[in-house]
C-alpha cells in the first residue's frame, strides 16, 4: 500500500502517518519525490484500516501496489532510483562500467588489472574473493586475503570494489572491505543472505539466478529493499535455455523490461552471459542500445593462465576497444561514459 501525502502536508504530518503505519506492526518506507513524498507500507497491511490512514491530516490519498514487488516496483516510485557509490554515480544518465577478473589471483595480477582496466576507461573494479563454482575441486577464490588485495587496488586507482559474498555469516567481513556486495546468480534466492545485505549501508549488486524469471528477481530485490538498503543494483548475466552455442542466452529483453517495472540501476553482465570473448562487444553494445545503466565485465592481465572464466575475459586492450564502442552507443541514447579526469 502507498500512502500519497499531500504537496503542502508538513514533516510533523509525515511523521504522523509512520507513527501510525509502525504502530500496527507494519513497515514504512518513504519516498520524497519531486512534488510530494510518498509512504511504501509493507508487511500485512491487512492490519490496519486504510479508510482511517486516509483520512489522517496532510494524506491526500491511499493506494494499493498491484504488483507482488512493492517497494522496488516503478508503481511506487517513479523516479530512476540514483546514487553514489564513493563519488561514482549510478542510475543517471551516466553508464558505470565495472571490469576486472573473474577471480582475484594474486597481488602482482590484481595490482596490473585494476591499473588497466582503469586506463581502459572502467569506473570500478571487480574480482571474487569468495568464488561460487560448479566444481568443490575448483578453485573457491583467495578469501579475506583476496579482499586485502582488493583494496590495496581501491587505493592505488581510488575505484571503488565489487565483490562476491556467498553467505550470511560472510557479510560482515566482506562489508567491511567491499564498497558492492555482489549476490551471485546462484545466491539470488538465498533468502536469509538477501536479508543480511538488507541491513548493510554497502549497495548489492543483485544477479539474476540462471533459472529465474524478472518477476523472481525483483522479489529477491525487495528482500534486500524491504529490509533498508535502497542501492541495488539489478543485473542480467544470462539464463539457461535449450541453446548451446553460448554459455548462456541474454536475455536482452530483460533490460527494458526491468527499466519498465522497476526505478532500480540496471546492468548486464555480458561475459557470462556469452561466455566468450568474441560475442562480449556485440552484447555489451546491445545492453546501452537496450537502455542498461551499466555493464560489468571480466578482464584478465593473461586470460590464457586465468583460473576462472579465461573464456570468457578480456585482454585490457579488447576491454579499451569495447569501451569506446559503448561510449558511442551511449552517445546515441543521450547517455555518457564519463571519462577519468586524471590519469594514474
Ligand atoms: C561472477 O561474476 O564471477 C559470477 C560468478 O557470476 P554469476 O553469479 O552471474 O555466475
Ligand atoms: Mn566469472
Amino acid at each position: 500500500m502507498m500512502i500519497i501525502m499531500k504537496t503542502e502536508a508538513s514533516e510533523v504530518e509525515v511523521a504522523g502517518a509512520i507513527t501510525m503505519v509502525e504502530e500496527h506492526g507494519l513497515r514504512a518506507h518513504i519516498v520524497h519525490g519531486a512534488e510530494r513524498n510518498v509512504i511504501g507500507v509493507v508487511g500485512d497491511i491487512r492490519r490496519i484500516d486504510r479508510e482511517v490512514v486516509a483520512l489522517l491530516p496532510g494524506v491526500d490519498h491511499v493506494m494499493s501496489i498491484s504488483r507482488p514487488y512493492k517497494l522496488a516496483s516503478r508503481e511506487f516510485q517513479k523516479e530512476n532510483t540514483v546514487f553514489n557509490i564513493n563519488g561514482v554515480k549510478v542510475g543517471s544518465d551516466e553508464i558505470l562500467i565495472i571490469a576486472g577478473p573473474c577471480s582475484v589471483e594474486s597481488r602482482t595480477q590484481m595490482l596490473e588489472i585494476a591499473q588497466a582496466v582503469r586506463e581502459a576507461g572502467a569506473h570500478a573494479l571487480r574480482g571474487g574473493a569468495f568464488k561460487p563454482r560448479s566444481s568443490p575441486y575448483a578453485f573457491q577464490g583467495m578469501g579475506e586475503a583476496g579482499l586485502e588485495l582488493l583494496a590495496e587496488a581501491r587505493e592505488l586507482t581510488g575505484m571503488p570494489i565489487v565483490t562476491e559474498v556467498m553467505a550470511p555469516d560472510q557479510v560482515d567481513l566482506v562489508a567491511k572491505f567491499a564498497d558492492v556486495l555482489q549476490i551471485g546468480a546462484r545466491n539470488m534466492q538465498n533468502f536469509n543472505l538477501l536479508h543480511a545485505v538488507g541491513k548493510t549501508e554497502r549497495a548489492v549488486l543483485l544477479k539474476r539466478g540462471m533459472a529465474a524469471t524478472v518477476e523472481d528477481l525483483l522479489m529477491a530485490a525487495e528482500y534486500v529493499i524491504s529490509n533498508g538498503n535502497r542501492r541495488i543494483m539489478l543485473c542480467e548475466r544470462g539464463i539457461r535455455t535449450f541453446e548451446t552455442s553460448t554459455r548462456n542466452t541474454t536475455d536482452i529483453n530483460a533490460v527494458p523490461v526491468l527499466k519498465a517495472q522497476t526505478h532500480l540501476p540496471v546492468f548486464l553482465d555480458p561475459s557470462h552471459s556469452t561466455g566468450k570473448t568474441e560475442y562480449v562487444t556485440a552484447i555489451a553494445r546491445a545492453a546501452i542500445a537496450a537502455g542498461a545503466d551499466g555493464l560489468i565485465v571480466e578482464v584478465h592481465p593473461h586470460p590464457e593462465q586465468a583460473v576462472s572464466d579465461g573464456a570468457q575475459s578480456y585482454k585490457p586492450e579488447q576491454f579499451a576497444d569495447m569501451v569506446k564502442q559503448v561510449r558511442a552507443i551511449a552517445e546515441v541514447m543521450g547517455r555518457k561514459v564519463p571519462q577519468h579526469e586524471v590519469t594514474l
